[in-house]
Formats: C-alpha cells, structure tokens, sequence
C-alpha cells in the first residue's frame, strides 16, 4: 500500500490486516502521519516504511498493490503542487513497473476531480470531465488524469492486471484538522461553537462518503474489477455546501451561524457520482448515513483535540 499512513490508506491497511494479508505500508509522512497507523505497528504482519514512491523500490515484493500515494486535499496539493504532480505520474510510473515485475494486480486511486467543473451531473465513469489544464488546481487533476492514462497504458501495452478507481468526497476518522476540507472543517468549527466558514455562496454540491464504506469499495474494486476498468466511489447523496453546513451544526449543536469566504478557484459547482457501475459490477454501494458518520467523525476530533464532549 502507498499512502497507506494517510487518511483512507491507514483504515485499508487495518482493513487488509483484519481479513489476515501481510501489509508493507509505503508513506513518505508528507501527509500521512504515524499516528494513523500507530496501533497497526504492534501486528507482526504489518511493516511500515517511510519512502516517497517518486524513488524507484527495487526489493519489493506484492501480490497486491494498492496505490494511493499523493496530497489529496485541495490545501495539501496547492502547497506541494510539483511534488503532487510527480507523485502522480513518477510514482504511478514506478509502482506500475513493480507491478509488471512481480506479477502484482494494481489498484490505482484516482478521484472526481478529473471530472473538473463537470457539465453532465450526475458523473458517469463515461464522462470525459471539463478541467482547466493550467489553473492552481491542474497539478492534481492533471497528473491523476495521467496516472490513469499510464495505468491503463500498462493494462494494454504490458497486460498488468490494473483497474481505476475514482474516489469522490470521504470523511472519517484520521482525517487531519488542517487539512482545510470541508467535513473536518465544519466539524471543527462546530464543535467549537465557531461560525461556518462557507466558501462562496454555498450553492456548490458535494455528496460525502465515509471512510469505511470507501474501504470496503476499494476492496471490492481491487477483488472483483476487471483489469482496464475504471469506477466511481462516493456516496450519491448530495448537499449544497450551505445546506451541510447548517445540517452540521444541527446536529453538533452549534448555533455560531455561518461566515462567507471567498470561492476558491476552479471549485466545481456541482458533483455527484453515479454509481450504477460499482453498484452493479462490485455489488458495492454506501451503507454509513450521514448522521452516523457525522457522529463517528465528530467523536474523533473531539478525543483529537481535547475538546469537550459537550462542547
Ligand atoms: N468549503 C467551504 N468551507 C470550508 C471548506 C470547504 O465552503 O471551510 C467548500 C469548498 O469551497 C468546496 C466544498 O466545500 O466547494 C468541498 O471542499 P473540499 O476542500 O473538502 O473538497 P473539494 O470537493 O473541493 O475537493
């Protein structure tokens, strides 16, 4: 696994741990933290190495590679935008060859933003995306749309058993609080009584997953789709930003109100994947309702934070 001490990486390493494989966890802790994966160093079938997969590892052996190394907050990659954009496509590069050497079917972890700004709404895995190749936010959709152009790449030219998965909106535990998305975010600010910090007017759409549902995706993905296949992971239900907000804050008792930001660049103004493909093809689809997860998360970064319980 690489990224495998970041945020979906670490819960797919216990996840692996838990159904009895061996795990070589790769993360250069650029994003990732040890504390993710603190409690996994204690299984003896659990091995942790720090190395950025943008150098090539020659002594690896996998069965199984699950490849999700890479900023993928919009505030990680803005601040690491070439390092985002090797990781991508080096890195991809790299642990693709691994895969052809050893015989190792390959998962790479692509997500919604290659879909840009999209046009058609829901997204179908069909849909080729609208992304502004040149704007602040083009060295992470730009080099996923290559990383998943050089993996399908290898399914053809070198026949390596790889599929594509898109990963929509997750929150979750091991998310960090800095790392400025917008569950941790509102659920920060939330439970501090602070007001909402909305981005634009809050019209923009998002639909959110939690984390294990992600995880059971993934491995559904990597067991049972097809080599040269790509899918849409995300949970359907979608929310204007403004709509999450005041849900949030509902439900965390918080009534500090909203504050208005400027949009970022290039945000997307609507998304929501279509999941008909996973649904169909993996049997997958997203169990967690948002209520619980809101739960779950918020219980986390209370126990991070020191925060309170009746904050
Ligand atoms: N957002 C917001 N306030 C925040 C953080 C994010 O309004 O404090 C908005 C952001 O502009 C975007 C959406 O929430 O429209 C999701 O942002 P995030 O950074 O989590 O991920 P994105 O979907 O943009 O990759």
């Amino acid at each position: 696994m690489t990224g495998g001490a970041g945020f979906i990486g670490s819960h797919l390493c216990a996840a692996l741990l838990d159904e009895g494989h061996r795990v070589i966890c790769l993360d250069d802790l650029s994003t990732g933290t040890e504390e993710n994966i603190a409690s996994l160093r204690e299984n003896p079938r659990f091995t942790f190495r720090q190395h950025d997969v943008v150098q090539p590892l020659a002594d690896l052996r996998a069965d199984l590679i699950f490849h999700l190394a890479s900023p993928a907050s919009v505030r990680d990659y803005l601040s690491m935008p070439i390092a985002t954009i090797k990781v991508n496509t080096v890195g991809t590069m790299n642990m693709l060859e691994l895969a052809r050497r050893h015989g190792a079917r390959f998962l790479y972890t692509s997500t919604s933003e290659i879909y840009g700004d999209p046009l058609v709404h829901p997204q179908p895995e069909t849909y080729w995306g609208n992304v502004n190749p040149i704007g602040p936010r083009a060295c992470y959709d730009e080099s996923k749309r290559v990383g998943e152009a050089t993996t399908f790449e290898f399914v053809r030219s070198y026949g390596v058993d790889a599929r594509v998965v898109r990963i929509f909106n997750t929150y979750g535990p091991h998310s960090r609080p800095d790392d400025g998305r917008i569950v941790p975010n509102f659920v920060i600010q939330a439970l501090k009584r602070e007001p909402i910090t909305i981005y634009g007017d809050g019209s923009q759409t998002r639909s959110f997953c939690y984390v294990s549902d992600m995880v059971t995706g993934l491995m559904a993905a990597m067991s049972r789709g097809p080599a040269g296949e790509v899918f849409n992971l995300g949970n359907p239900d979608e929310y204007t930003v403004l709509d999450f907000a005041h849900e949030i804050a509902r439900q965390l008792g918080s009534d500090a109100g909203v504050v208005y930001h400027p949009l970022p660049v290039d945000d997307p103004v609507q998304r929501r994947p279509d999941i008909t493909k996973a649904r169909q093809w993996l049997g997958w689809e997203p169990m967690m309702p948002l209520a619980d997860g809101v739960e779950r998360t918020a219980r986390w970064f209370r126990q991070l934070l020191g925060l309170p319980v009746t904050a």
